[in-house]
């Protein structure tokens, strides 16, 4: 039977120390044309797929989460920053939140579309989470073509490695390290969506190049079930991005979807918990966007700005970059 639920859909691109003096109009503008854009995909699938009760949430992520990771401007996917070896290693995750089934990888070097590889290993593979070459493999055995790591090096990517390198940062880790970027985006871009469908499924979904100037194989809190990514139908849908290391020690997403469990209180209220309490105090910037099981959609971020956008549950579009 077809359930007529309300469906909404929320989309990040990272967040950070944004300074709207160092932006543009011109980059403003573009940027909020891309937002738009992935999250009109993610909307359209729920809306008017050919399926009766229009695309699952796990597909309109997906498919939202693919205009960003296509897209030059966000650091996941083609825009990924690179590795202190001058490569691209990327992280992703997936979760329903009505199985509470999870695909994620880690460490890819050769895969156009991570979301799309992680959303594979959780509909068909019997694990949650596949790392570098073994990922890479299971790809191949899929009938992915696996393309040149040089396809996702770009300019813009490459001066910031040669300034964190230039600058006396031993690692890109460094909680000073932001300071020597003009946007302080050594790592700013990350990028995530959540989903309910008309059947009340949630699903959450982060993917990211990880953080400019990385070492010795670091995984970051993205492809971390639970730190980046979680979604529980009974409680909410989350997807995290900012300084990774501090993410996975704070299990940020499923802290937040067990704070709306456990104590009964309303989303945005776990979220400013988290984000604005326990994490500040931690001093790690970052931000979530969050849906609830009503389909209340939520942002929550700590630093100057965060890439964001939703189509929420009234059909409304709401597109912004800063506080
Ligand atoms: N959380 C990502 C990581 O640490 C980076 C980000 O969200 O900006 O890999």
């Amino acid at each position: 039977m077809v359930n007529a639920g309300p469906i909404a859909i929320a989309i990040h691109g990272g967040a950070g120390p944004i300074r709207r003096e160092k932006m543009t109009q011109e980059v403003e503008a573009t940027y909020r044309q891309k937002l738009e854009e992935s999250v009109r995909a993610g909307y359209e699938a729920l809306a008017h797929s050919s399926k009766k009760s229009g695309a699952s949430s796990t597909d309109a992520v997906v498919a939202a989460m693919i205009v960003m990771e296509d897209s030059e401007l966000f650091n996941a996917g083609k825009g990924s920053v690179f590795t202190h070896e001058a490569e691209v290693e990327m992280d992703a995750s997936i979760m329903e939140g009505n199985s509470l089934k999870a695909g994620a990888i880690a460490g890819v070097r050769h895969i156009r579309n991570p979301i799309r590889l992680a959303s594979d290993v959780m509909n068909h593979s019997d694990h949650v989470m596949l790392i570098g070459e073994g990922a890479e493999t299971y790809a191949s055995e899929l009938g992915y073509k696996l393309i040149d790591n040089s396809y996702f090096h770009t300019e813009r990517r490459k001066r910031q490695l040669q300034r964190i390198r230039e600058a006396t940062v031993d690692t890109a880790l460094s909680e000073d390290s932001s300071d020597i970027f003009e946007a302080g985006d050594n790592m700013l871009g990350t990028v995530g969506a959540v989903a309910i469908d008309r059947d009340g499924n949630i699903a959450a979904a982060t993917s990211t190049g990880g953080m400019t100037n990385k070492q010795y194989g670091r995984v970051g809190d993205s492809p971390i079930i639970g730190a980046g990514t979680y979604a529980d139908n009974s409680s909410c849908g989350v997807s995290a991005t900012g300084h990774g290391e501090y993410f996975i020690r704070t299990v940020v997403a499923h802290d937040i979807c067990a704070r709306v469990l456990y104590k009964g209180i309303g989303l945005q209220q776990a979220a400013d918990e988290v984000v604005m309490d326990k994490l500040k105090n931690m001093q790690a910037d970052g931000g979530i966007i969050g849906i609830d099981s009503q389909a209340n959609v939520v942002f929550s971020f700590n630093s100057s700005g965060m890439y964001r956008a939703a189509i929420d549950k009234n059909g409304d579009l709401e597109v912004h970059i800063f506080k």
